[in-house]
């Protein structure tokens, strides 16, 4: 119910219990002033019939009296008039004539305890006032009664039983209650209207409030309602203005200030307060990530939490992160539909290969085949995936493309997608930096790990990893063969044809080394012409095969110099873990053992460790 209906019925209700509690104060007095007023009429009536018959007795000519009371009764407002004799009277002067009628109850009752009585016959229709009045024998007043009666003073002589129509005071407060009635409906009608007039301009504030209000919740605050009155509800009306103008400027900058920040201007015909807050939560959401990648310790973590945030916060089912390799032109596929290391799905695996045909890295811009169907060739839907669509963002370290984020999805979802973009090109913004970061540090850790001269392993790297291989080779429950090599009068090539023809030989050396074992296998740079084999996963029948092969492929190594070709010899020493020795270095150290005992025993030869070449031990 609005404000004008409660003012309205309020009053209206206020109104009737005001007039029913006035008719009924102003009926009940005007009953007991009724009765009051006839009281004193019976009263006045029974005195002047009183003193009549005193007056009749004392002039000797009370017999008259019957005309007298006839008269009495035809008095306007006087219905009838009886005259009863009490018994001392009854006694000096005999019964009275019959036309005085007889005596009633009441009568009888005044007679005895000489007390006036009086009652209302409540008749609806013609309601009557009797009232008995005792005459009282008394010395006093003229004419003195008991100049007649002899009878000691106070006896009661007779009584008068007077009647009377009220009628008329009924009708009197009928005619008044009417005009009150009328009086109160004229009063509160104008206390109505004047409550309304009052009420209307803070009624029509409240509704242009209310108003402001639910355009404000559905983001629109441009308010302006008017200022009617000037006492607080203009007041309102012109604090609501001043909100509504602050919030939208306050929401509008921020929102601005967040759309820089985002790199995109929300539609302006959405929801003010809604699109703020989305955008807002957006950057928290962001910013709470890039914390999270920031106290992460490798890359891979970097890719898995971006993989959950894909799926989590995104919702997107199927993507892939692919890597760019910094030296080659090439891309890793790092996560698939949130699978770590799962193979390149959604494209030619080309791209991993020759990473120029993918589009995103090609041209560091977004590829978007929401906007350009068929945009990019390699992209490679189910079969039955025509209605799919992708979008590959870039990601930029140092203005070269480092990784590419590729989203795909059914046509369907394309809104959905278009609207989150802005939101996931951040989390991508925040990314990239950190990435970059765990890159530098992985190439630093690389460089340290490794030889400069030859790029081979060095022996740091061996330190770092030695507790992994030996875990590795435990778990499979294989054997691990140790190489050690040293070419032959090594010496001799730096004395006669200089220390760069020394290194050129070194270089080529190591060459043969890496192709000469899988991938999986390590070659280290142990000292200067000293290297290590590490070959996992390989018992000392097998290892020595590789090692004369690598032992056949040095000698028939032949090393281009300025002047000369150069070929060397190797003499090569190995042992096995953990069949030699349970422990790594001491396996090591028997591979070394061999190897001097190779030398020993005439040089380009391989050797592999048994027990009784430790009796020398002492001598190494
Ligand atoms: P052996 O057959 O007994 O091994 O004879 P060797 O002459 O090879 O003797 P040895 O292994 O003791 O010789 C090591 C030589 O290798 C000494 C050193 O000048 C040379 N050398 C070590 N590192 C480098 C390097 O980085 N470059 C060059 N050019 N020479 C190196
Ligand atoms: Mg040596
Ligand atoms: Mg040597």
């Amino acid at each position: 119910m609005n404000l004008n209906k409660k003012v309205t019925l309020s009053s209206l209700t206020l109104a009737a219990v005001m007039i029913a509690v006035l008719v009924a104060v102003s009926l009940l007095s005007f009953r007991q002033f009724s009765i009051l007023a006839a009281q004193s009429q019976v009263r006045t009536a029974a005195e002047i019939i009183r003193v009549s018959l005193t007056e009749d007795m004392v002039n000797g000519v009370i017999s008259k009296r019957e005309g007298l009371l006839q008269r009495l009764g035809e008095v306007p407002g006087l219905k009838s008039v009886h005259v009863v004799r009490g018994s001392n009277v009854e006694r000096q002067y005999g019964k009275g004539s019959e036309k005085e009628g007889t005596t009633d109850a009441v009568e009888l009752k005044v007679l005895q305890n000489g007390e006036a009585y009086f009652t209302v016959d409540d008749e609806p229709a013609n309601p009557v006032f009797r009232g008995t009045i005792p005459f009282v024998a008394t010395s006093k007043g003229s004419p003195v009664c008991m100049q007649c009666h002899d009878v000691p003073e106070g006896t009661v002589l007779g009584a008068v039983t007077v009647t009377m129509s009220i009628d008329h005071m009924k009708d009197d407060a009928i005619f008044v209650s009417t005009i009150m009635v009328a009086a109160v409906a004229v009063f509160m009608l104008l206390m109505l209207i004047v409550l309304r007039r009052m009420v209307s301009p803070m009624i029509t504030t409240a509704r242009d409030v209310q108003d402001a209000v639910s355009h404000a919740i559905r983001g629109d605050f441009h308010a302006n309602i008017q200022q009617r009155t000037n006492d607080e509800i203009g007041q309102v009306a012109q604090d609501v203005n001043k909100l509504m103008l602050f919030l939208h400027k306050g929401l509008s900058d921020i929102r601005q200030d967040v759309a820089l920040l985002l790199k995109h201007k929300p539609a302006e015909e959405g929801n003010l307060l809604d699109t703020t807050v989305q955008m807002v939560q957006g950057l928290i959401d962001a910013s709470q990530f890039k914390q999270a990648i920031e106290e992460d310790e490798t890359k891979t973590e970097i890719y898995q939490r971006l993989s959950t945030a894909l799926q989590e916060r995104f919702d997107v089912k199927h993507f892939s992160i692919y890597e760019v390799k910094s030296s080659k032109n090439q891309m890793i596929s790092m996560v698939v539909d949130g699978d770590l290391g799962a193979a390149c799905h959604w494209c030619d695996p080309q791209i991993l290969l020759r990473s120029e045909t993918c589009r995103a890295r090609r041209t560091g811009h977004i590829v978007d085949s929401m906007e350009t169907p068929g945009i990019c060739f390699a992209f490679n839907p189910p079969a039955d995936g025509t209605g799919y669509r992708h979008i590959c963002f870039p990601i930029m370290q140092s203005g070269m493309v480092g990784g590419v984020v590729q989203l795909v999805f059914p046509a369907e979802e394309t809104p959905r997608i278009r609207e989150f973009v802005p939101y996931l090109r951040v989390y991508l913004r925040e990314t990239a930096p950190v990435l970059e970061a765990k890159r530098l540090m992985d190439t630093l850790r690389e460089a340290n790990l490794r030889d400069a001269m030859t790029g081979l392993h060095n022996r740091r790297f061996l330190e770092e990893y030695t507790e992994t291989l030996v875990a590795g080779t435990q778990r499979r429950k294989t054997q691990m063969s140790i190489l050690m090599l040293d070419l032959d009068f090594f010496k001799m090539v730096n004395d006669t044809y200089g220390h760069d023809a020394g290194d050129t030989v070194l270089k080529a050396l190591a060459k043969v080394l890496s192709q000469s074992v899988r991938a999986s296998d390590m070659v280290i740079r142990y000292g200067g012409e000293e290297f290590m084999i590490i070959l996992q996963d390989t018992d000392g029948e097998s290892a020595g095969l590789v090692a004369e092969k690598i032992r056949a492929a040095v000698e028939a190594l032949k090393v281009q110099l300025a002047a000369t070709v150069l070929q060397k010899t190797i003499s090569i020493g190995y042992a096995v873990f953990p069949t030699d020795s349970d422990t790594f270095w001491q396996t090591v150290k028997y591979a070394d053992v061999a190897l001097y005992r190779a030398k020993e025993t005439g040089r380009n030869r391989v050797l592999r460790f048994t027990p009784d070449m430790w009796t020398d031990e002492k001598t190494y």
